[in-house]
């Protein structure tokens, strides 16, 4: 394939290419779908291309074909293409992130074929992108590949979007390559889910398994932000409205209105999987029929399964049960004239799908677990004359979103049995006002806004990382900086919590000081240990150092200085101490350490979210005990320290200075990291 032009910039990439071929076996045709349809005008803008496995064939007549539709069709060979889609993603990943433990199997030869499909992916889109383009990735098929981007192309803005539930991190510790699996993600710049919960549970995974600290909705991963956050798909609102305006809409409206003769009509539409809570649907009608015979000859359940990985066995085995259950409940609560369950095994297109929605009464959608669930939704837009009841699954991502649906707990069996009849049973008005609400919503939001908010976030994160890059000075620039200090450096102050390193190595610190000498600066560290390990540890340094983070300093020959007076610490001292210890004691190895101008509690590098929410309400308590002064309590790396706000790097500068006797407008250079020194650079 030739290299695309300059202006092409956006790469769409999904496991599967939305496109097959027509029934004569020789042009493109796209298929449907709501991400297809809302990624559908991104393509079509004429700025992107799509990269997925099409197998299609590779003759030369082809690759034209796919030139002009901008498609690359990555190959895989068909071992390989099964190891990855069927094993570990939908034997292991598919089943554990829907919290199905127990069937999940996790193979090493299909995890090599998920690193290998993964690979292919990297290799065909940087066979073609250009440094600087955007390259979205759609689902879990794909987790590893922003890494394996972002390793070889730093340049490039990805998003990744997860399409299905992210568990909690005990949960997605199960899998044996977890660590591999989030760092994958991390190569992102926007790592986006449905709900918010979901999130959450990424940015915790990150902390507990690799020890990455979020703030709020960021992660910062060396030196990359990186953004996590909910973005809810939206439905294919258009296409939805427009069929529900075709002649065919109308027509199997009426049929289904003359077969139901007056009944009331009960709606499920689920691919048939495991994760839909079928059988549990089943058992919780039946129980609402035995609850309430009045109803067994008023009401048709009508069950639509759409066919699904039905060569897996799993779903076969699922098929099976669910046939054997309609026949059962038929067979048993029936009558001459009436079945209760009418099962559908196919795939209805959206004129009739839509005719089900807006005849329908009642809508079941009760996943077990679901990432979203567009049922809900577009029964709701459907939903014209708002005489409608959705009953939905706490369990469904939508949820988040749709909290006038009436809301269960699908494994109770008893609650969707009475929700059942209390939809059926639900005054019009309440039914107006509730089907009213989510209607609403559904439409203000459709799945091309959804598409665009995204590359827009993507994009934005994208800026905040440029603006913030660490640029390396290396060849004509540093040197022409280094001209322009030299002989003009006053001071160069240096965090040694960065520049430390990790454990004893200081070199990094020791040769930034010596350089500063030789710049003619004066070297001024800045550490958060206490002043009796600075003495053992640099007692050779000649530079001057701060303890505590500027609580004391000392000067290059060694002398500690007398600071300014801050707030006296003393009277709370013992009060403060005793309720960290307090705390402290129920979090397994966790100790306070006293220095003298602050205390420390520390907990270790990653916090579980029940520790993380202790530190913030101890910071909060111990914020109301210290109202009276100048100290303060405040979440740090690994714990939480209580120390004077007047004394911080900032303040040991300024002694410095004022020793020196610095004239006003000397020029400083500072370095540290733009996550923890600000007051520093200030
Ligand atoms: N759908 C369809 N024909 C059918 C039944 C369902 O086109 O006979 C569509 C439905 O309109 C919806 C999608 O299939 O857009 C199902 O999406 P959902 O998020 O509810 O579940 P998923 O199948 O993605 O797990």
């Amino acid at each position: 394939m030739n290299a695309p032009a300059a202006a092409i910039s956006t790469w769409l990439v999904s496991n599967r290419l939305p496109y097959r071929l027509d029934d004569q076996g020789s042009t493109l045709e796209c298929t449907d779908g709501g991400l297809v349809t809302a990624l559908l005008p991104v393509h079509q803008a004429g700025s992107s291309w799509w990269v997925g496995q099409g197998g299609f064939p590779e003759s030369p007549g082809f690759a034209d074909r796919l030139e002009t539709e901008r498609v690359v069709d990555v190959a895989i060979p068909p071992g390989i293409a099964k190891d990855h889609y069927s094993g570990a993603s939908n034997g292991a990943i598919w089943p554990l992130f829907h919290y199905f433990p127990g069937i999940a199997v996790f193979v090493p030869a299909e995890w090599t074929a998920y690193r290998a499909v993964n690979q292919a992916f990297a290799d065909a889109i940087l066979a073609r992108a250009k440094p600087g383009d955007r390259v979205w990735i759609h689902d879990y098929q794909l987790m590893l590949l922003p890494a394996m981007l972002r390793a070889r192309e730093a340049s490039l803005v990805i998003g990744y979007f997860h399409h299905i539930p992210f568990p909690a991190s005990e949960v997605l510790k199960i899998h044996p390559a977890r660590d591999e699996l989030i760092t994958g993600l991390l190569g992102a710049d926007l790592v986006g889910f449905h709900t918010l919960e979901y999130a959450r549970h990424f940015a915790g995974s990150a902390a507990r398994l690799l020890g990455i600290e979020a703030v709020a909705e960021e992660l910062h991963v060396e030196d990359r932000l990186v953004r996590v956050g909910a973005f809810p798909l939206g439905i294919d609102a258009q296409g939805l409205l427009a069929a529900m305006d075709t002649a065919e809409h109308a027509l199997a409206k009426e049929r289904i209105l003359s077969q139901l003769g007056g009944r009331r009509l009960i709606l499920g539409v689920d691919r048939l999987d495991y994760t839909k809570g079928i059988l549990e649907r089943l058992a919780a009608f039946e129980r609402f029929l035995r609850l309430h015979p009045e109803w067994r000859d008023r009401v048709t359940f009508v069950q639509l399964c759409v066919p699904s990985r039905i060569e897996v066995e799993r779903y076969e085995r699922l098929r099976q049960a669910v046939e054997r259950e309609v026949g059962r409940i038929n067979g048993e609560l029936g009558s001459t004239g009436h079945a209760p369950i009418s099962y559908l095994f196919q795939r209805r297109g959206l004129d009739d799908l839509t005719a089900l929605y807006r005849v329908a009464d009642v809508c079941l959608v009760t996943p077990l677990r679901d990432g979203l669930n567009l049922v809900c939704k577009e029964y709701a837009a459907a939903s014209e004359d708002l005489d409608a009841v959705l009953v939905l699954s706490e369990f469904a991502g939508a949820a988040e979103e749709m909290g006038e649906a009436l809301v269960v707990n699908p494994y109770d069996t008893e609650a969707v049995a009475v929700a059942i009849a209390r939809a059926l049973e639900m005054p019009l008005t309440e039914r107006r006002r509730r089907m009213g609400a989510l209607r609403q919503r559904v439409l203000e939001a459709d799945n091309r806004d959804w598409a665009h908010g995204f590359l827009q976030a993507m994009d934005e994160v994208d800026r905040r990382n440029r603006a913030n890059a660490s640029r390396d000075l290396a060849g004509a620039d540093l040197e022409r900086q280094r001209a322009q200090l030299r002989g003009h450096l006053a001071l160069a102050a240096f965090d040694a919590d960065i520049l430390d390193g990790i454990g004893d190595d200081d070199r990094g610190l020791r040769q930034a000081v010596a350089a500063a000498q030789q710049a003619g600066a004066q070297p001024v560290v800045i550490s958060s240990l206490p002043r009796a390990a600075i003495d053992s540890r640099w007692g050779d340094l000649p530079a001057w150092m701060a303890a505590e983070r500027g609580a004391f300093v000392r000067d290059p020959a060694g002398t500690w200085l007398a600071m300014p007076p801050g707030e006296p610490f003393a009277a709370w001292r013992t009060e403060v101490r005793r309720y960290l210890d307090q705390r402290a004691r129920v979090v397994p190895r966790s100790y306070v350490a006293e220095n003298e101008a602050s205390l420390h509690w520390h907990v270790g590098r990653r916090p579980s979210a029940l520790v993380d929410a202790m530190l913030r309400e101890t910071a909060h308590m111990l914020d109301g005990m210290l109202a009276r002064g100048s100290w303060q309590a405040t979440r740090a790396v690994g714990g939480l320290v209580v120390r004077s706000a007047n004394h911080h790097a900032g303040t040991a500068l300024d002694v410095v200075a004022q020793r020196l006797g610095l004239p006003a407008g000397a020029q400083v250079l500072t370095v540290g990291d733009r996550f923890s020194d600000d007051a520093l650079f200030r």
